[in-house]
């Protein structure tokens, strides 16, 4: 079966075109600028890539675009709609209301709805993708797999805040935790690449990307992870700050006059790395160069992202009371081995230790630890796009 797998944003889409036997990618690309004017990369599987300038009003045009570039005479991939036998759509935001994932609705599309107070500017975007396809591919089936529904097998002891229970109560505020589709992939593949069975086995996941999370995976469920309610919560990420002392806010509001709004726009696209290498650059390829030029606060940046990371894997050895494997992936956790390098540096005590020729290796599944290291560490490349092709196959 063919799955268009659909990632929708408020002004972007995007999407790829899986065949769900070979797994291959058939077609992928993206709709930018929806809204505003509109743009359509397109590349389809061994061929060139085009853009082209398309007029998308609405996310109902972009789609219209996406299914003409797939079924177009020359450049398509398909013959026609009846080709593509389900759409899997990425949604941010369950709650507490999906544990899994779901065929999609109208049941189903109020209770994301319900949602939306958690996650304003992702899951009322996510609903005008679904929307926007069933208009347009009437009859085909749509699944709904949710960034945080693998995280809610997480303990009452690592979801609940030290805040007054009342909130819990009337507003649902709890960790959540996101990137559970690529926490939940690569743990599986990580027990697959050990040879183990996965519901016997301690894995820490580190998904370091521009946005960045951790998670404890213990026989195959999640324990805890470093994002919260929000994606704003753990790590230093690329421009968002993770963790800091709540009690800065109201410091900095007051010298810098800056309303809520002001300080979470500071928090989620100032800082980070960003904001810590004083504007030089969220990219780590950057801060790399930077701090091989000497430039001391892409030093700091790196320092600083690394040791959180390490602070994280320690406290989620000790949740798990060990672990077996510890496994980086996304852009920073599969391309750079200088952050690896460093991350493992901290975790000796665990028994860990790295050969630095397999470290050196980037964006391929690689064991980088020796054979004498008592955890293993990988790279596994993470792919939410196939993750969720598989789910949407498995429910239709
Ligand atoms: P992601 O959000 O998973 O797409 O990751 C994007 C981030 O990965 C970029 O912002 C970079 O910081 C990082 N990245 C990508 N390629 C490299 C590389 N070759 N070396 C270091 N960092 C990289």
């Amino acid at each position: 079966m063919n799955v268009l797998v659909i990632n929708c944003g408020s002004s972007s889409l995007k999407f790829q075109l899986i065949n769900s036997e070979s797994e291959k990618v058939l077609a992928k690309g993206l709709c930018e600028r929806i809204g505003i004017d509109g743009r359509l990369t397109y590349q389809p599987e061994g061929g060139d890539k085009a853009v082209s300038d398309l007029a998308m009003p609405t996310h109902t045009e972009a789609i219209q675009f996406v299914i003409d570039a797939l079924t177009d005479a020359e450049t398509g991939v398909v013959k026609s709609l009846s080709e593509i036998g389900a759409v899997g759509h990425r949604v941010v935001h369950g709650g507490e209301k999906f544990a899994s994932s779901v065929v999609i609705t109208d049941e189903v599309k109020a209770t994301i709805e319900e949602c939306n107070d958690l996650a304003p500017l992702h899951n009322p975007a996510n609903l005008i993708g679904i929307n926007a396809c069933e208009k347009l591919m009437p009859g085909t089936p749509m699944v709904a797999v949710f960034d945080t529904a693998f995280h809610q097998t997480m303990p009452e002891k690592a979801y609940m805040y030290g805040l007054p229970y009342e909130y819990y109560d009337k507003y649902k505020v709890r960790r959540y935790g996101f990137h559970g589709t690529s926490h939940s992939f690569v743990s599986k593949r990580a027990a697959e690449l050990a040879g183990r069975p996965y519901d016997a086995m301690k894995t820490i996941v580190c998904h370091l990307g521009n946005g960045a999370s951790i998670c404890a995976v213990e026989n195959g469920k999640s324990v805890d992870t470093s994002m919260g309610l929000t994606p704003l919560e753990g790590l230093v990420m690329g421009t968002r700050s993770g963790d800091i002392d709540p009690a800065i806010l109201e410091f900095i509001a007051k010298k810098e006059n800056l309303d809520i709004a002001g300080l979470m726009n500071m928090l989620n696209k100032k800082s980070g790395v960003q904001g810590l290498s004083d504007g030089l650059s969220s990219d780590f390829r950057d801060l790399e160069e930077g701090a091989d030029n000497g430039n001391k606060c892409a030093e700091i940046a790196l320092s600083v992202f690394c040791y959180r990371v390490a602070k994280y894997v320690g406290s989620y050895a000790a949740a798990m009371n060990g672990v077996d494997m510890i496994a980086f992936t996304a852009g920073i956790g599969e391309n750079s081995g200088t952050v690896r390098a460093k991350v493992c540096e901290y975790l000796g005590y665990l028994g860990i230790s790295i050969n630095s020729e397999a470290n050196g290796k980037r964006g391929e599944e690689i064991v980088i630890s020796t054979p004498d290291s008592k955890v293993t560490v990988m790279v596994i490349p993470t792919n939410e796009e196939l993750a969720i092709a598989r789910e949407t196959v498995a429910l239709v």
